[in-house]
């Protein structure tokens, strides 16, 4: 029996990733009647499905968000379980990028393609690791798909913060973090290096961290930075959404060193552009070498290449002799991380 071709059952839509089979939506862009969320960034879980597959975590993130817009039935599906949808057998598997996140495994008619979502590959003391799933095709994010994409170690990233803030006592550190994820990250990671003081939040970022918490994840002691009289906060941490970082906000802190942790933090003009003193290189996405070994990881030969660096990374993997193409899917164009 000949195997059913991945591209006749899984299609680019203008609403997204679409898999006729099973009727169903991946990381929808627009609202669906059935969709499988692979994580809860605002570029993936939009609000207002009908119905909505995802990870407990995942749901969990999706209703902290956005309350009752969440979908119209929510279906939790843990980890390694198996659900067979319409003629397709779906499973999801960690990815690695941020809590509940799942790349969505389907087989049908012989054939196995696995769509990553966002994933990363080094170790993340706040979710579950990246379990590479051998497969025909695989579906990967190019965020940071450019050879120049190569993200440093966290430990060294987070000696630096700490670095600065043995060197600047009278000052505040406020680091610019993404709420879902590399907030909860930053922290854990500064846990992890023996920095046991009280973090100052911006309000924006207390639910998740709460919802973080609730799920097992520890970050330690934590204070809402709002309220707090500006000399407590001389020698502190205190981590803010990038934009309340950028504006009024940080103002009222005490002399601020300003920092942001994120991957696009490798391009020097971009942190000396958004008036970084201190930039992080502490991302939530695979960079280039990551992405490389992850192709070699599940051995498939034909790669499709979504959101980001699409052209750079159908090149490469094409020079590596795979099959590859750029799904080119709406909706993704300005990835926050
Ligand atoms: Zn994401
Ligand atoms: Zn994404």
């Amino acid at each position: 029996m000949s195997s059913a071709q991945p591209e006749t059952w899984l299609t680019p839509t203008s609403q997204g990733l679409y898999c006729a089979p099973g009727d169903f939506f991946i990381d929808p862009a627009r609202p669906v009647e059935r969709a499988v969320i692979t994580h809860g960034h605002g570029d993936h879980a939009r609000p207002a499905n009908r119905h909505v597959l995802a990870t407990p975590a995942t749901l969990a993130i999706m209703q902290s968000r956005m309350g009752e817009e969440a979908g119209g039935t929510l279906q939790p599906l843990a980890y390694g379980e198996t659900l067979r949808l319409g003629d397709v057998t779906l499973r999801l598997v960690p990815a690695g990028h941020v809590l509940g996140s799942a790349q969505v495994v389907l087989e049908h008619g012989g054939s196995r393609i696995v769509v990553s979502g966002d994933y990363k590959r080094r170790p993340d003391p706040t979710c579950a690791p990246f379990e590479p799933q051998r497969c025909d095709v695989f579906v990967t994010e190019a965020t940071f798909g450019l050879p120049v994409f190569r993200h440093p170690p966290d430990e060294q990233e987070i000696g630096k913060l700490l670095h600065s803030v043995r060197l600047f006592p009278e000052r505040c550190h406020v680091v610019g973090v993404y709420a879902l994820g590399k907030c909860q990250r930053v922290l854990a990671l500064l846990r992890r290096q023996g920095y046991a003081e009280p973090v100052y939040l911006h309000g924006a970022l207390l639910p998740l961290c709460a919802l973080y918490e609730q799920q097992g994840v520890a970050l330690g002691p934590v204070r809402p930075a709002t309220g707090a009289p500006r000399d407590e906060l001389r020698g502190r941490v205190v981590l803010a959404p990038p934009g309340a970082v950028a504006d009024l906000w940080s103002r009222r802190l005490p002399d601020p060193v300003v920092s942001i942790a994120s991957g696009w933090m490798r391009v020097k003009q971009r942190a000396k552009a958004s008036g970084v003193e201190l930039p992080l290189v502490i991302s939530d996405h695979a960079d280039w070498d990551e992405l490389l070994a992850t192709f070699d990881d599940v051995a498939a030969p034909e790669i499709w290449v979504t959101h980001g660096n699409e052209e750079a990374v159908v090149r490469q993997a094409t020079l590596q002799g795979l099959k590859a193409r750029a799904l080119s899917l709406r909706g993704f164009e300005d990835e926050a991380e």
